[in-house]
């Protein structure tokens, strides 16, 4: 895309790579050296990075940076395809970089380590001609958007959960960006995270797909993009359906007359962090349990409820020994069940679920409800790490 440095010529070796490139008469040889001359930057190296870098290195695209911070775990696997089991406990980037320069040694892939944030975005975008966001949480999502807007970077957006993925492009010239659709992000915990709530391992394989082409196009130039279309896919029904979205003039950050002017705290905009006064004790802090608390009490045989609000599918993986099961889904019209049970100790996988458990249960006049700080997670970290992790 850069004119500037735009590479003469392909090595014969490179003709070779690329000859099913080249032979179409949408890219050719002109097309080929564009996608050379392209910096695409992946925000994630994780279900949607994996097929993103992997196709953009495939069709060589010259430069291809990557954001991340994370280590492979082994419950990436299932859907990460481009790290393996010997990579478990690698750094996600070192990982992908090792994979990505077998499959084409011509690409430069440059990493960053470290999270995006509203202090880097802007100077790393800068470098880069397109964003491609495989990020799986609001405020990154929100970030990535905003920083590509005030950049004028095209944003390749995607995103899943559990049989279902989106895709659009936005923050092209002329198009709408991410806040035209949705100004504003939805209360904090509405939305379930694939962590919380699981994704089919190969839904980001499918929407980073649609990603990768989307890239490719803009690097070309060439079709009609998805900008100003928003693409949703079910993969239990396997249907596509697609949304219009117009640019609201209104945008507070793309529109006629922006508020947003530059990158702002977006875990506060999404309510991540809770604003409280400094120095103010949050109220969760006091209704909370430690796992050694817990260990405590279960060895010297208090009486009290466990509640673990958790899915029957994750109660099948691990438990607490006397926990009983209640998913939060199900509490309000199961309060029946905790009658009379004035000490009530609730735990989930990490306690967020828990926590909004004891806030209902509290409501519900359950005063002494109170949640188990990290959940089963902490539980097995620090009392029982023979129980499986998911
Ligand atoms: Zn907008």
């Amino acid at each position: 895309m850069k004119k500037d440095n735009a590479p003469a010529a392909l090595t014969n070796q490179e003709v070779a790579r690329y000859s099913r490139h080249l032979i179409m008469p949408e890219v050719g040889m002109e097309g080929q050296l564009k996608l050379k001359a392209a910096r695409a930057l992946c925000v994630g190296a994780g279900g949607l990075g994996s097929p993103v870098a992997l196709y953009l290195a495939a069709a060589g695209v010259g430069t291809l940076g990557i954001v991340d911070f994370d280590e492979v775990d082994y419950s990436n696997l299932q859907r990460q395809i481009i790290h393996g089991t010997p990579d478990v406990g690698r750094s996600k980037l070192e990982s992908a970089k090792t994979r990505l320069n077998a499959l084409n040694p011509e690409v430069e892939v440059v990493t960053h380590e470290m999270a995006l944030s509203a202090q880097n975005a802007l100077a790393l975008f800068a470098d880069y001609d397109l964003v491609i966001d495989g990020t799986d949480n609001f405020p990154t999502r929100y970030l990535v958007n905003d920083a590509c807007v005030l950049g004028a970077k095209p944003n390749v957006y995607g995103s899943i959960f559990r049989f279902e993925g989106q895709v659009s492009v936005f923050a092209t010239k002329d198009g709408p960006c991410y806040r035209c659709m949705f100004p504003e992000p939805p209360p904090p915990g509405l939305v379930p995270s694939c962590a919380e709530g699981g994704v089919l391992g190969i839904l980001p394989g499918v929407v980073g797909t649609l990603q990768a082409t989307e890239a490719i196009k803009l690097i070309l130039g060439v079709g009609e993009s998805l900008a100003g279309r928003f693409l949703l896919f079910d993969a239990l029904k396997m249907r596509f359906r697609e949304l219009k979205v117009r640019k609201d003039p209104d945008c507070p950050v793309c529109g006629e007359h922006p508020t947003v002017t530059q990158l702002i705290d977006y875990e506060q905009f999404c309510g991540v962090v809770p604003v409280t006064p400094e120095g103010a004790p949050t109220p969760e802090v006091a209704d909370e349990v430690t796992v050694e608390q817990l260990k405590t009490r279960l060895d010297r045989q208090d009486t009290f409820l466990l509640l673990d609000v958790r899915e029957p599918q994750e109660f099948q993986i691990c438990r607490i020994p006397g926990s009983v099961l209640i998913p939060l889904g199900d509490l309000r019209s199961r309060l029946s069940e905790v009658e009379g049970r004035d000490d009530i100790v609730v735990h989930c996988k990490s306690g967020v679920r828990s926590g909004k458990a004891v806030t209902l249960l509290r409501e519900a006049g359950y005063g002494t409800a109170r949640n188990l700080k990290g959940g089963i997670l902490a539980w097995i970290d620090r009392i029982d790490p023979t129980l499986p992790k998911y």
